[in-house]
C-alpha cells in the first residue's frame, strides 16, 4: 500500500487562501507607485542608450560613411541595406573613394543590439538617445539615408562638395580639417537627379587653399 504524503507545513487551510489574495492587494496600496505620465512627461535615458542610429559627417559637412557594407554583414536581424558607389570631382560625398549612396534600416527588424556601430571602421554610425520609433506602417519603419543622416552644424556644407583643398582623406581621421574651406557651396547631385544649373559654382577643384586647416 501507497504511503500517504506528508504535510509539509507550508499550506495554509483552504479558507485562508482568498484572503491571502487580498492581502498582496492591501500591500499593494501602500507602495509608491510607478506609473508614468509617458508621453507628456519622457524619462531621460541612459548616455548611451541604444537608441535610433544616426550617420555621422566630418566637421566640414562630408559624409562619414564609406559604404563598406560592415555594418550590414554585422547586423544579426539583417536591417541594414547599403548600396556604395565611387566619388567623383563633381559630386563628392565623402573624403575618401567612396561613400554610402543608398543607406537604410529597417527598424521592424531592427533589435537595437549595437553590433552595427561596433563593426562600423569610420564611426559614420552611431546611435542618439531617440527611441520613439513605433509606427503603424511597416514602410515609415525603413528610415532612409536622408533621414538617418546628422544635421548640418556650425562650418559644415552640406554634402557633395569638394574636399578641404590641400588635404587627403587620411587627414580627415586625423582630425586636421575642422570645417569647410571658405568659399565651399554645395555641388549639384546629379546622381539624385539634380540637374545642374548654368554657372553653378565648383569651388575647390582646381583652387589652391586659401583657408586654414587647423591642428597640423
Ligand atoms: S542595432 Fe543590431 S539589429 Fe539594429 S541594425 Fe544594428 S546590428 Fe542590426
Ligand atoms: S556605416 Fe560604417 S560600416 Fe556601414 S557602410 Fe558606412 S562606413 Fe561601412
Amino acid at each position: 500500500m501507497a504511503e500517504e504524503p506528508k504535510e509539509t507545513g507550508q499550506t495554509k487551510p483552504g479558507f485562508q487562501n482568498p484572503v491571502a489574495g487580498f492581502g498582496v492587494t492591501f500591500k499593494a496600496m501602500f507602495k509608491k507607485r510607478l506609473t508614468e505620465q509617458y508621453p507628456e512627461q519622457q524619462k531621460t535615458t541612459a548616455p548611451r542608450f541604444h537608441g535610433r542610429h544616426q550617420l555621422n559627417r566630418h566637421p566640414d559637412g562630408l559624409e562619414k560613411c564609406v559604404g563598406c557594407e560592415l555594418c550590414a554583414w554585422a547586423c544579426p536581424a539583417d536591417a541594414i541595406y547599403v548600396e556604395g558607389a565611387d566619388n567623383t570631382d563633381e559630386e563628392r560625398y565623402s573624403p575618401g573613394e567612396r561613400y554610402g549612396r543608398v543607406y537604410q534600416i529597417n527598424y521592424a527588424r531592427c533589435i537595437l543590439c549595437g553590433l552595427c556601430i561596433e563593426a562600423c571602421p569610420t564611426r559614420a554610425l552611431t546611435m542618439t538617445n531617440e527611441f520613439e520609433l513605433a509606427d503603424s506602417s511597416r514602410a515609415n519603419l525603413i528610415y532612409t539615408k536622408e533621414q538617418l543622416l546628422a544635421g548640418l552644424e556650425e562650418g559644415m556644407v552640406d554634402s557633395p562638395h569638394s574636399i578641404y583643398p590641400g588635404t587627403d582623406e587620411q587627414d580627415y581621421y586625423r582630425g586636421l580639417v575642422t570645417e569647410a574651406a571658405p568659399g565651399t557651396t554645395r555641388q549639384v547631385a546629379v546622381s539624385k537627379g539634380e540637374v545642374p544649373q548654368e554657372g553653378a559654382s565648383t569651388f575647390g577643384e582646381d583652387e589652391p587653399a586659401s583657408g586654414k586647416v587647423t591642428g597640423r
